[in-house]
Formats: C-alpha cells, sequence, structure tokens
C-alpha cells in the first residue's frame, strides 16, 4: 500500500511544478499525482467492479427494497443499543475497519446494523448546550425529553449541582425502562462502562450531576449524601434500578465501602458511608446471582436464576483490545446472557445494551480503540438478531453524539483505515486518514513549531493517537447529528430527521408502555381518544431562547408526541413519479447540514440548534455510501456517475465505468464503457430535462448528466491540451459533449457559469473583457443558438429576469466566464441565486406533458469547504435549502419525487462543548492546554492552517480575532492548499413518490436505480411495470440484463419475509457477493 518515499517526492514535486496553472479543477488533488501514485501503486479497485455488476448490485438494492415489509404490530420486546459517541464518521471507518480486518479491501463492508431496513438522523443538542454528553442524550433517548448536559433523568428546571431541585419530584422524569416495568416487562442493562455512568444511569437515575456516580464523588461537591441519593444507591435501592432483573458491566468499587477490598484488584472500594451495596442488592434477591468474572457470567445457571448482577471491574471494563489478561466477558457474551434472561419474562422486556468506550477510546485520540469498539458492538447486535425474532422484537441502535474523528485526504480504494492517506501534505509530510479535530493526539499533530513526522511511525498500532489540532486532555464530543438504525416492530417510526428525544416516544408507543400514545391503543379502535391523548405543543411552537421561555417536560414530551403523530400519519406516495427535482450539495456533510441548520436559526435570531433546513422536514432519510471503486473518499465525478447514471466508478472520471483508464482517450470512445444517465433515460421517455448548478455548467456533478471523460478536468479543449498526448479532435472535451452530443444537446434548461469554456481565444467575455479558453476557434454558444432556434441564450439576471417562458423552447444562461461567485460574494455581479435558477427552470419544464427532470446542484458548498471557508460553505447550504423551497411550492408532491442528497463529505467538525445559542462561527467557549480558545468548527486539513499557527509554530490567540467574517479561513491541522474531501457517509432526504425507496443505508448508485424505478424510464426496473394488488406486489423484470436478477427475486423476497433474521446466510440469500 505505502509508496516509497522516492516516489512520492517525485510526485509531490510534480504537483508543486503544476502549481498556478490553470488546470481544469484547481481545488481537488492534482491529478499529476494521483497518476503517479497510481503508476506506482497499482489500482486497488476490484476488477470486477464494472457497469453491469453495479447495475445488478443496484437492481437488487430496488428489490430489496420493494421487498421490504414494516412490521406493524406490537413490540413486545425492544433492545436499544446505544453506542457512545458513535459519529456516522465512526460507523462509516468501523466499517472498512471491518471490512479490512477480514482481508478485504474495506469499503465495500457493511455492518450488521448497516443492513436495517430504516435509518434516520438524530439531533442531539441539549437544552443548554451545542454539543451534547452523554447525560442530557440519555434523558432524551430513554424518558423523552430534552435537558440540561450533565444532568440525568430530571428536566431544564433542575439546576446543575443543586440537590434541592434534584430532590423535586416535579421535576422527575421517567426512563422507559419504568414503563416497561409498569406494564410487568423484564428490564436489563448491559454497557462496556461503570454500570453507574451516564448512559446507563439514564434508565434509573435522577442526578442534578452526573458525576455523583457515589457518596465520595458527591464529597467533592460538598453534596449531603444522606439526603440526596448517590447513582449507584439508586440503582440498588430505588425503582427502577432494583428491579432490573440484568445488570451486566463494570464499577464494582462505587458500590463498595473503603474497609472492603476488590475481589480482583485488591484495592479499596470508594464509598464513605460504609454501605455494602453489593451485599444489599444480594440480600435484596435471594434468587439471583452476583458474578464478576467471564466464567461465572457464561456458566451462569439462566434457568434457576431470576436476576443478574455482573460487575466485572472495579471501574470500566479494560477496552477489548487490552482486554486479554482480564477474565472479562465481551459484549457480546454480556448481551447473550442478558436476552437469555430475559427471554424467560412472559410479558416481553426492554434491554439497554452500551458500547460505552467507543467514546471513551475517541477521548483518548485512539481511533483503533474506538473502531474495535464499535466492531464488538456490532458483534453484540449480531447475537441480539439471532436470538430473537423481529416479528416482535423492535432493535434499535444509535448514538448519544458525536465525535471529531474525520476520514480525510483522498486514499486509494482499500488503503489501510488506521494509515496514512498516501498523499503529502504541502509541508511535505505524510498524514493519516483518521484525525480528531482536538484532543490527546496533538501531540502527534504540530509541535514544537513543525508537524509531526509520521513517515516512519506505525500509526496502525493499538497505542497510537490519531494527531488532533488543538491540545486537550479529552477530545471533546462532535455536534453533528447522528444515525439511528431500526429493525422489527414500529421501525418504520424511523424515517426522517428527528431530535433525539422522538426515541424514547418510539419506543413508548411500540411496546404499549408509558404515558404517550401507544400502539395497542390504535389498534382499539379508539382514533379519536388517542388523538385527544396528544398534547398540544402550540404555546411552545416558536422556538424561544431558552431562558425566557423553558423548555422542560412539557414541551419535548409535548413536541415529540406531536411528531409521532405526523410520523403515523406518514403516507408512501405509491405513484409515479412524473417529475424529479434532484437537489445535490456538493460536498453537504451530515456536519454541514447540522451547522447550516444552527446558522440558519442563528441569522433569524435564535438560538439556532432548534431550527429546520426545509430539507429537514422531508418524510424519508437515509444514509449514501459514497467510496468509488479505486477511492475510499469520493471526488464529485466518480460520485456523479454513481447517483445519476446507477454505476460507481474510478476517481475523476465521468459517464464510464471502471474498465475505462484515467486520462486515456481511447478508453473514454470505447462504446462499451460509457454508461448513460438519468437525463438519458428521461429522454428516452420523451420528458423535458434540465441542469442548474453554480459552478461551470462543465465542471464534474453537472457533467454527470450528460459527458463521458477519462478526465473530469476535460473541461475544455485546452485543458486537454495540458495533458501529453490527448488529441482533442479525436476525444469531445465537456463542453463539446453539452452542446453536440445527446442528452446534453437536448436539455431545455442549462444555467450556471463557465462561458469561458464555450468560446474561442480569440473573443472576449461580455462581462470582463477577459479571453475565452478554447484552442479549436470554435464558438459553442454561438453553435448552440443555431441548434435552438426557439431558444435563448442569456448572461445576467437582468437579462434572465426578462425571458418569456412560454415563448421559448430552451434556456441555455451562462453568468460567469467561470464558477458563479459566491452568494456572500455576489453582491457585484449581476448573477441570479440559485433559488431564482431553480424558480425559472421549473417553470420552463412544467410545459412538458410528459414531465421532467431537473438537476440542481448547490456546487460552491464544496469549494467554500476546500477554501477552509465555513461561513461561506453554510450560506452556500441555505441558499441551496432555498432553492428547494422553492421548488416545493412550485409542485406537486403527489407528481414530483423531490431528493436531496451529497456527492461526497467534508472534513468540517463541530467540536468543543459550546452552550446552546453560542455562535457557530465564533469561539467554543472552551479553551485548549495551551490556555487559548478554539473554533467551534474547524478542517482536519486545509489552508486554513495558516491562521493556525504562527511562524514560531504556536497557536495563533484568536481572543481578539473576528472568526465570524466572511473573509476568515477556519483553522485546519494539516496545510494543504484545498481542504479534502470527507469519507464518511452522507444524507439522503426524499419527498413524493417513491420517496418511501430511500430508508436505510445505500450505495450510492443506488440513487439513480431508484429516480427511474420511480419515473419509469431507463432500462431496469419501473413502477409502472410492477403489478399491485391489494395485498402483494409483483415485480416484472424486463430485460435480459437483469436475467441473474429474475432468479434471485424469490430468494431476496423470501429473505425479507424472515426479515433476515439469519443474517450469516443473507450474502446467499441475496446472491450478491463482496467488491
Ligand atoms: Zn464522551
Ligand atoms: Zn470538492
Amino acid at each position: 500500500m505505502m509508496y516509497s518515499s522516492k516516489m512520492i517526492l517525485l510526485t509531490v514535486t510534480l504537483m508543486l511544478a503544476l502549481t498556478g496553472v490553470a488546470l481544469g479543477d484547481e481545488q481537488h488533488r492534482d491529478s499529476a499525482a494521483r497518476a503517479a501514485a497510481r503508476a506506482a501503486a497499482g489500482s486497488n479497485r476490484a476488477v470486477t467492479e464494472d457497469a453491469a455488476y453495479w447495475n445488478q448490485l443496484g437492481q437488487q438494492l430496488v428489490l430489496d427494497e420493494l421487498g421490504k415489509q414494516r412490521i406493524n404490530s406490537q413490540a413486545k420486546n425492544i433492545i436499544f443499543f446505544l453506542g457512545d459517541g458513535m459519529s456516522i464518521s465512526t460507523v462509516t471507518a468501523a466499517r472498512i475497519y471491518k471490512g479490512q480486518k477480514a482481508g478485504k479491501l474495506g469499503e465495500e463492508e457493511q455492518l450488521y446494523f448497516d443492513r436495517f431496513p430504516y435509518t434516520a438522523l438524530s439531533r442531539t443538542y441539549c437544552t443548554d448546550a451545542q454539543v451534547a454528553d452523554s447525560a442530557c442524550s440519555a434523558t432524551a433517548y430513554l424518558c423523552g425529553v430534552k435537558t440540561d448536559t450533565d444532568t440525568i433523568g430530571i428536566d431544564a428546571n433542575v439546576e446543575f449541582n443543586n440537590c434541592t431541585t434534584q430532590l423535586d419530584p416535579a421535576f422527575h422524569v421517567d426512563s422507559v425502562m419504568s414503563w416497561a416495568q409498569a406494564a410487568n416487562k423484564g428490564t436489563g442493562i448491559v454497557t462496556t462502562t461503570r454500570v453507574t455512568h451516564a448512559t446507563p444511569a439514564g434508565t434509573y437515575a435522577h442526578v442534578a450531576n452526573r458525576d455523583w456516580e457515589d457518596d465520595y464523588a458527591q464529597s467533592f461537591d460538598g453534596v449531603d449524601s444522606t439526603i440526596c441519593d448517590d447513582i449507584a444507591e439508586q440503582l440498588v435501592l430505588s425503582n427502577p434500578g432494583k428491579n432490573f432483573k440484568v445488570i451486566l458491566g463494570g464499577g464494582r468499587a462505587y458500590f463498595t465501602p473503603r474497609t472492603m477490598t476488590d475481589i480482583e484488584t485488591g484495592a479499596a472500594g470508594r464509598r464513605r458511608d460504609g454501605q455494602d451495596l453489593i451485599g444489599q442488592w444480594v440480600a435484596d434477591h435471594p434468587t439471583g446471582k452476583y458474578v464478576t468474572s467471564r466464567d461465572e457470567l457464561v456458566n451462569l445457571d439462566v434457568a434457576g436464576t431470576d436476576s443478574v448482577l455482573g460487575l466485572f471491574s472495579p471501574a470500566h471494563m479494560e477496552y477489548f483490545l487490552e482486554s486479554s489478561a482480564a477474565n472479562n466477558p465481551t459484549l457480546e457474551e454480556m448481551t447473550r446472557t442478558a436476552i437469555q434472561m430475559l427471554q424467560k419474562e412472559a410479558n416481553g422486556y426492554v434491554l439497554l445494551v452500551e458500547g460505552g468506550r467507543i467514546d471513551q477510546a475517541h477521548h483518548d485520540g485512539r481511533a483503533k480503540l474506538a473502531l474495535e469498539e464499535a466492531f464488538q458492538f456490532d458483534l453484540a447486535i449480531a447475537a441480539a438478531l439471532n436470538m430473537t425474532d423481529p416479528a416482535d422484537t423492535l432493535i434499535i441502535v444509535t448514538a448519544d453524539h458525536s465525535h471529531t474523528m474525520t476520514i480525510n485526504g483522498y486514499p486509494d480504494r482499500g488503503n489501510d483505515i488506521l494509515g496514512l492517506v498516501g498523499y503529502l501534505a504541502t509541508d511535505l509530510k505524510p498524514y493519516t486518514t483518521l484525525s480528531y479535530a482536538n484532543g490527546p493526539g496533538s501531540v502527534n499533530g504540530y509541535l514544537g513549531g513543525v508537524r509531526v513526522d509520521l513517515t516512519d511511525v506505525d500509526t496502525t498500532a493499538d497505542s497510537f493517537r490519531q494527531p488532533a489540532l488543538v491540545p486537550l486532555s479529552s477530545e471533546s464530543h462532535g455536534g453533528d447529528d447522528v444515525a439511528i438504525f431500526a429493525l422489527g416492530p414500529q421501525a418504520h417510526l424511523f424515517q426522517g430527521v428527528y431530535e433525539q428525544n422522538y426515541i424514547a416516544h418510539v419506543m413508548g408507543y411500540a411496546a404499549c408502555i408509558g404515558p404517550g400514545v401507544k400502539f395497542c391503543d390504535m389498534e382499539g379502535g379508539n382514533a379519536d381518544e388517542y388523538h385527544n391523548r396528544i398534547p398540544l405543543h402550540t404555546a411552545r411552537s416558536k422556538n424561544q431562547n431558552r431562558a425566557e421561555n423553558k423548555e422542560d417536560a412539557v414541551f419535548w414530551k409535548g413536541t415529540a408526541q406531536a411528531l409521532l403523530q405526523k410520523e403515523l400519519d406518514k403516507k408512501p406516495i405509491e405513484a409515479q413519479a412524473k417529475n424529479i427535482i434532484f437537489f445535490l450539495g456538493d460536498g453537504m456533510s451530515i456536519a454541514t447540514v447540522t451547522a447550516a441548520r444552527i446558522y440558519k436559526g442563528q441569522k433569524a435570531g435564535n438560538t439556532g440548534e432548534e431550527e429546520q433546513l426545509t430539507f429537514d422536514k422531508f418524510p424519508y432519510t437515509a444514509l449514501s455510501r459514497t467510496y468509488c471503486t479505486d477511492a475510499q473518499v469520493a471526488d464529485s465525478a466518480c460520485s456523479a456517475t454513481a447517483y445519476l447514471c446507477g454505476v460507481k466508478t474510478d476517481i475523476d472520471t465521468i459517464g464510464l465505468d471502471s474498465n475505462v483508464i484515467y486520462k486515456n482517450c481511447s478508453t473514454q470512445n470505447e462504446k462499451a464503457n460509457q454508461v448513460s444517465s438519468i437525463m438519458a433515460w428521461a429522454q428516452a421517455a420523451n420528458k423535458g430535462t434540465g441542469i442548474v448548478t453554480t459552478t461551470r455548467v462543465t465542471h464534474a456533478t453537472p457533467s454527470g448528466t450528460y459527458a463521458h471523460v477519462a478526465n473530469r478536468d476535460w473541461e475544455d479543449d485546452y485543458a486537454q491540451s495540458l495533458d501529453d498526448g490527448v488529441d482533442s479532435t479525436t476525444c469531445d472535451d465537456i463542453a463539446e459533449q453539452l452542446v453536440r452530443n445527446s442528452p446534453g444537446k437536448n436539455f431545455k434548461v442549462i444555467m450556471g457559469g463557465g462561458r469561458a469554456y464555450f468560446t474561442p481565444q480569440e473573443q472576449q467575455d461580455p462581462e470582463t473583457g477577459a479571453a475565452g479558453r478554447r484552442l479549436d476557434g470554435v464558438n459553442l454558444v454561438e453553435e448552440w443558438k443555431t441548434k435552438h432556434p426557439k431558444g435563448k441564450y442569456v448572461t445576467s439576471k437582468n437579462e434572465l429576469d426578462k425571458v418569456d417562458i412560454a415563448t421559448i423552447d430552451e434556456l441555455l444562461g451562462l453568468f460567469s466566464p467561470a464558477h458563479m461567485e459566491y452568494f456572500l460574494e455576489s453582491s457585484a455581479a449581476n448573477n441570479p441565486t440559485l433559488e431564482e435558477m431553480t424558480r425559472i427552470a421549473i417553470q420552463m419544464l412544467q410545459k412538458e406533458t410528459n414531465g421532467y427532470v431537473l438537476l440542481v446542484e448547490g456546487g460552491r458548498i464544496d469549494q467554500a469547504h476546500h477554501d477552509g471557508r465555513a461561513k461561506l460553505a453554510l450560506e452556500e447550504t441555505i441558499q441551496l435549502d432555498l432553492a428547494v423551497a422553492a421548488a416545493l411550492e412550485l409542485t406537486n408532491t403527489e407528481d414530483t419525487l423531490i431528493i436531496v442528497t451529497a456527492d461526497h463529505s467534508h472534513t468540517m467538525t463541530i467540536n468543543g462543548y459550546p452552550e446552546r445559542g453560542n455562535n457557530l462561527l465564533g469561539l467554543s467557549g472552551d479553551m485548549g492546554n495551551d490556555g487559548k480558545p478554539y473554533t467551534t468548527l474547524s478542517y482536519a486539513n486545509g489552508p486554513g492552517f495558516n491562521t493556525t499557527f504562527d511562524e514560531n509554530g504556536t497557536r495563533i490567540d484568536l481572543t481578539n480575532v473576528n472568526t465570524t467574517a466572511d473573509g476568515y479561513l477556519q483553522p485546519s491541522a494539516v496545510p494543504i492548499n484545498s481542504e479534502t474531501h470527507g469519507g464518511d457517509d452522507v444524507a439522503i432526504f426524499a419527498i413524493g413518490p417513491q420517496a418511501q425507496l430511500f430508508q436505510g443505508v445505500y450505495e450510492q448508485h443506488y440513487i439513480a436505480h431508484v429516480m427511474a424505478y420511480a419515473a419509469c424510464v431507463g432500462d431496469g426496473l419501473k413502477f409502472c411495470d410492477a403489478k399491485t394488488s391489494s395485498s402483494s406486489r409483483t415485480i416484472v423484470v424486463p430485460y435480459a440484463l437483469f436475467a441473474k436478477i429474475v432468479m434471485v427475486t424469490i430468494a431476496v423476497i423470501d429473505c425479507h419475509v424472515k426479515d433476515c433474521k439469519i443474517i450469516e446466510t443473507e450474502t446467499d440469500c441475496k446472491g450478491s457477493g463482496d467488491g
């Protein structure tokens, strides 16, 4: 995998030599460097991943989705898996880590919960915090009420550290465990942390400070422990803890007095009050069993034991990778025993299983340990799947909050996820794929004025701490949304973007427990009564600063019950999509979505975290896996080919499958290598087509709709001339393909930037007077005008405003010689906004009797990130959101499918622990170990490096710097002229006909197959071919190309009847191997 240092030096020299040359895409890593690296290392892509492979897989995924059946029954049991700090980037990285452990490339691997049928996003902020901790978040997802950070089981009326308010029962909120016990269900908790730690404590405790795990901890805060029960006491002595059938985890010392020595270590207990709470538990549970080792647990007489308390370590259990000496059960083993114990319960059970040390490994800056803990967590989920029946057991997997780890750089496909990216930074030193925004790993980042050279460091060692930008003893949580994965009864209630406290309300509904609306009440046919049950939340509907309008338990219960009602009323639109509007936020990572939401709210004068983007409200959400056939981290070219043509391919290439050779013209012209896009399919069905973008219309994303190129940079013949040996007379550049070839020449609407790419050098730009770029003397704008006698060409907002839509057939708008200006820098330009272009594009296409397909790209979100300018990226995202709102206003969701997604992620994180309403673009409020503040938003790499460190190598003090200025570059840890993309999954948001086909975790190319299915275009499965009867649907597979799919159809559906319970054989069931 690793290149020789000689080769790296060579490629970097080449990279520097080309700096300043007007290459087609100046913002992405240099193609020459990549080509040289490829020659040195060889391609890592699996050779079998050609168009046929991806088409078959895409069609299978559609069938898979169509075969998915809701389980609309009561959940007898709930198993709730909480990956503490399991951010979406952790999920993506753990998936790759799992695959690579098994000797595969890795990116194509699936975690068990990746296969769950329903996926949603969870908004994790707390009532007083932009970035959550595990205490307030546990209160949200377990009790259904958001509250202040560091407090558990109480609402926001409680003051932190205030024992008196903790004792007020009016402020207590009960957890799903209390609700379950009231319904005579068994309950239990399993964790790898202390059982008194924040997450498990969320199931049973009411505390004004999460640290009060025992009376010794309370003594530091001067709390009278005789009045204010500590967490260990509450577990053993109070409801619902004392009734738990299963308690497994660490934390023995918190239950025993100083006078008692630990059974394993001989160390003293921690309690100052002399209580032996373990002895108390044993006395209270005469038919129970207390165990302290793996041997005792696996030999437990489950049938003869009524309840089990297992405390396997004095404090947290050891990290899996450091547990070889300990006689500890694994999380999987604990989960198995817990389920066996609870399966004895006649009325079912609710079980919490926490992978608690994912979080702590991240805090330690040790990504490998975090990924291994996530892997162990996944094994526990597999065990639960095998031991339960999805017909009666709801399994939920989610996280409480994110972390600051990113997957950065452009590592090749199959590159060791724990290794170096493979390309050098501008200081000629390598950098790791995984890194943190802050934390103890800063010692492996920038030290003593220079960046640490990791060339000869084993970054894959268990003990290695991934580099971090800001020095902190403990890496901080992240503020971006986390994912929810669900399977079983009512799992379909997770398919949107939700406030985190909604989760508890769904659990209550599904299992028919708790005070809220219940599935069982609906079955009783008492619909009206059930409607009345839902508290109104109108009084609180306007989000206000918490200080003025407290977000207490009433508020959160009310809003969540209303959200649940909305979810229950949601009806999939089972119709053909006459129109499709596909919105692509280039580089719009999930962190970008979360940040843009807060930015939007703060622009409106609110705290911000509670704001919703237009597409946050879309009914269906999914996750999209963005890697390409030869790249762990995608670019916009290979990803456009995936989501527009339904085929994953090599990085930097467009409209061709992976048989193409990068920069090789003859392989570009080879018809067998070319793949067509949704636009070609739509035109074959006599639909209108169009593209709108803020970038050049020849840039990677828009050209994905019409071009076939072996190098995305070949936007015109001038760009081609920079690559040796490219004959532009035989190898059409992208601008030529748009004007001369199908489907581009048939587009009804083309709007964006890039005029200079269409005009010869002899011609001056109408706006700037600068020369055109083309060497061949061709004026493609004139050619387009000739070809479209009833068309209209415009170059400014003024001209666009004057267009008489009714009288023209086509519209070409090129508003800038290159990319259109950033919105925040466009005041001088006579440019339409993305919203304005979108409105006119839709009006043009609404003239089409057979409907239309329109691509709208917010293309400069990506470029602002590359520039390290987070504010500009967020503003571009808001502009995209306004365009989405315009589309919703102009269309009917009954016949128009609207999809919003991104092509790939970026390396921006929301880090630190800023307070609720803290300016998102400002300082986090916390100090690094160097005594200096740091910004909430930062990048893993990029040009902001220069504003991060001064010439002496010390971190610049930002105290008096206006970090909210348009021109400010957010700090970055690695010096790279253009910040890189990120490798974590991105989100899909959908509304309209067949939007319901987006509700899981998918390979990115699946999107094109769904669009074709929904609009009944293309060669594959179509909604219109499906014969729907009252009870079932038969899929007609029309083309021989998919003969193999016909053969596996029955197996797939059969698999779904069983809901893929036997996961181990699913590969056979699906008939699809790994890549
Ligand atoms: Zn944490
Ligand atoms: Zn980019």
